[in-house]
């Protein structure tokens, strides 16, 4: 890998926002985190630390449909999805359907880093966490808790409500890397997984692009998910807005809503959606970090 000399990320905090709610909490905290993002990069991290650490802000926060702001499943208790991938090395991992897992995406790359699967799903996940020392929420009843902008009523209504994290990242090495975690649809089957925890549906990173997908999983894994976006790129020589205005456009044509963030070896950052609105954050060299919601 070679001195790259530019830098790039951006987070989303999901994109099923809702008019008129209030997100500012989960604003501050992005400015918060785009802001040690942008320094962390600048100062030589690694893209696969930064999404990693962005992440488990978002995940362990509550603020968002993640970790400690998942919502139960139709039998009532969590699951959480979350997925990681490795641009340099091709490398990644997740943890499906998996419960009470403190930090969701450390399991994801703990699978990546430490074990020979891409994938573990439910118990064997759990077990795999607990052989590697990983930290398990203690008391399930008082830690999870409602993220910003959620109500009760969307979690009665099984309204296809949802929420994920996510981060996409350039280094100075031009390294790429995506991860994202997610505690899925509102009140969804026990068992159902989205696209979030498939690498190639909900996360992509190769050596051109970095992407995270955010909406209505079955949509975007019929819609071919993150890895659309990539061979886009790669087979369509398609300019990075295009090519995830692309993959947007089939999630819709797929009844499904949601958003997606992606940068590329250049560090041009793209973000679309076709909700009301993402909760996002993207900066770089030379580009002051910057957040927004509709
Ligand atoms: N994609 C997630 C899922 O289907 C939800 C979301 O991103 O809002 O589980």
């Amino acid at each position: 890998m070679t001195e790259n000399n530019t830098y790039a990320f951006a987070l989303h905090g999901g994109a099923g926002v809702t008019p008129g709610r209030d997100y500012s909490d989960a604003e501050a905290h992005m400015r918060e985190l785009a802001l040690a993002c942008e320094r962390d990069l600048r100062a030589g991290a690694a893209a696969l630390d930064i999404v990693t650490r962005a992440v488990e802000e978002m995940e362990t926060c509550g603020l968002y449909v993640a970790g400690r702001g998942s919502a139960p499943n139709d039998v009532g208790y969590v699951e959480l999805d979350a997925s990681i991938m490795d641009g340099a090395t091709r490398q990644g991992g997740s943890i499906a359907a998996a419960r009470d897992v403190m930090l969701p995406i450390r399991a994801a790359r703990a699978v990546m880093e430490k074990s020979e699967h891409v994938m573990l799903t439910a118990r064997g996940a759990e077990r795999f966490c607990r052989q590697h020392g990983l930290e398990f929420v203690a008391d399930p009843d008082s830690y999870y808790r409602l993220p910003v902008g959620v109500v009760e009523e969307d979690l009665a209504t099984a309204n296809r409500a949802h929420g994920t994290v996510g981060a996409v990242a350039l280094d100075l090495q031009g390294r790429l890397a995506a991860a994202t975690s997610t505690g899925g649809i509102f009140g969804k089957s026990e068992g159902r997984l989205g696209d979030t925890p498939i690498i190639g549906a909900g996360t992509w990173a190769d050596e051109n692009v970095a992407v995270s997908c955010t909406g209505l999983g079955e949509a975007f894994i019929l819609a071919g998910g993150a890895q659309d976006v990539a061979s886009r790129v790669r087979y369509g020589s398609q300019p990075l807005d295009e090519a995830v205005e692309g993959l947007i456009a089939d999630v819709g044509a797929r009844d499904g809503d949601g958003g997606v963030i992606a940068v590329d070896r250049e560090g041009r950052v793209s973000m679309r959606w076709n909700s009301f609105g993402m909760k996002r954050a993207w900066g770089g060299a030379g580009h002051i970090p910057t957040v927004a919601v509709f």
